[in-house]
């Protein structure tokens, strides 16, 4: 039995959610922009889809698009803007603990002349808000913050940023990725402007994903072609994909409460459990912290070392990012909050959802003690 506590990189589809996708992969196959009755009915079920998105998430319908994911919402976002306002400023200003899928987008812009501020954040990971309004500037066209951070859980104060982005006309874009099924998304009272949300981190499948785009926010397009999506999003739509977004999303709407209930108790039992080993330290907020997400630095314990002997153990859990898993880099994340090299090359993130359960805490809990106690021998 494989124990997985790497929930933030992914999750498992819901049974639910497979069965409503599934009409869709094998009898409804029709392309949404045809005119013939099997090509309505995609464009029906994708309508239907987004308005009860749109719903769950208190928002408009028409400000729903879908993407392939996350990281093309953050992409959009990013570029869509620096694009548009291009004339009007150059400067954006973001955080130093964001998704790669935001930081190497705005690295690619820094290469075509745009000028990026990177935000601190404190030891717990929130953003600075005091540099946030002195970095404001003239030609300052964005502020990009996520709201809650994949590696270390922390929930960003997103409705004050909010305020000062608005008192200052300021586009804001939030990676809500990992915040959705965590907190509960009301977007009219958010008041944000963009904000990207993934399909496979909800129980939902992979490759679907959701950029909000307030109603009156100009945004250039990032993929061209056909006029699928109002014309701002082009490609033949995945017709199973956003059927399965919208039942995944409903679910995690629904269960957030009880799925809260269960986690809280699961994830302060391990940071006590393993937070009382010598030389363990907790990494990220107590509070304001992600219902599912432990991170902690083990003196004296490679992660890379540690993986490998939880993954003999049939224990998936990770060392920060799914997509910097393998690299030797120590986490940009734990830097920010003022990690040394080694302490963050020695981290480990676990992270639960609704399936785990507290016997598994039990098991990993034990399976770590030796693990440490034979990998500092
Ligand atoms: N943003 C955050 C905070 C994430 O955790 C992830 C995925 O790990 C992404 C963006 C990218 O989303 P996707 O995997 O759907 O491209």
């Amino acid at each position: 039995m494989i124990i997985n506590f790497d929930k933030a990189a992914t999750t498992k589809l819901r049974k639910e959610v497979l069965e409503e996708m599934l009409p869709y992969l094998e009898d409804y196959y029709g392309n949404a922009s045809s005119m013939y009755r099997i090509g309505q009915k995609s464009k029906g079920v994708i309508e239907s889809s987004r308005t009860k998105i749109a719903e769950l998430l208190n928002c408009k319908a028409t400000e729903i698009y879908f993407t392939s994911g996350g990281t093309e919402s953050d992409n959009w976002a990013i570029k869509g803007v620096a694009d548009t306002f291009q004339n009007k400023g150059r400067h954006i200003i973001t955080t130093k603990i964001e998704h790669h899928a935001v930081l190497h987008t705005m690295e690619f812009l820094e290469s075509r002349g745009y000028e990026v501020t990177y935000l601190n954040v404190d030891g717990e990971g929130f953003v600075d808000l005091k540099e946030l309004e002195n970095s404001i500037r003239n030609d300052t066209i964005l502020i990009s913050v996520m709201y809650a951070n994949n590696e270390i859980g922390t929930i960003e104060p997103i409705e004050t940023i909010s305020e000062i982005a608005k008192r200052r006309n300021i586009l804001f874009h939030v990676d809500g990725v990992q915040a959705l099924g965590n907190i509960k998304i009301d977007l009219e009272k958010l008041n944000v402007d963009l904000m990207s949300f993934s399909g496979h981190k909800v129980n939902g499948p992979k490759g679907i994903g959701i950029l909000y785009v307030k109603n009156g926010t100009k945004i250039t397009p990032l993929i061209h072609g056909g006029t699928q999506e109002r014309g701002k999003r082009a490609g033949t739509e995945n017709v199973a994909g956003i059927v399965g977004l919208g039942k995944a999303i409903e679910c995690a709407v629904e269960n957030l409460e009880e799925k809260r209930v269960q986690l809280l108790p699961l994830r302060d039992k391990l940071i006590e459990d393993l937070t009382s080993i010598k030389g363990i330290v907790l990494n990220g907020p107590i509070l304001k912290r992600l219902p599912g997400n432990v991170n902690i630095s083990i003196e004296g314990v490679k992660s890379q070392e540690l993986l490998i002997f939880l993954d003999m153990k049939n224990i998936c859990a990770s060392s920060g990012s799914a997509c910097t898993t393998g690299s030797i880099e120590p986490s940009h994340v734990l830097k920010a909050i003022g990690l040394n090299d080694d302490l963050a090359k020695n981290s480990l993130r676990l992270s639960l959802d609704y399936e785990n359960t507290f016997e598994e805490v039990e098991t990993v809990t034990n399976i770590l003690k030796d693990a440490i106690i034979t990998l500092r021998r």
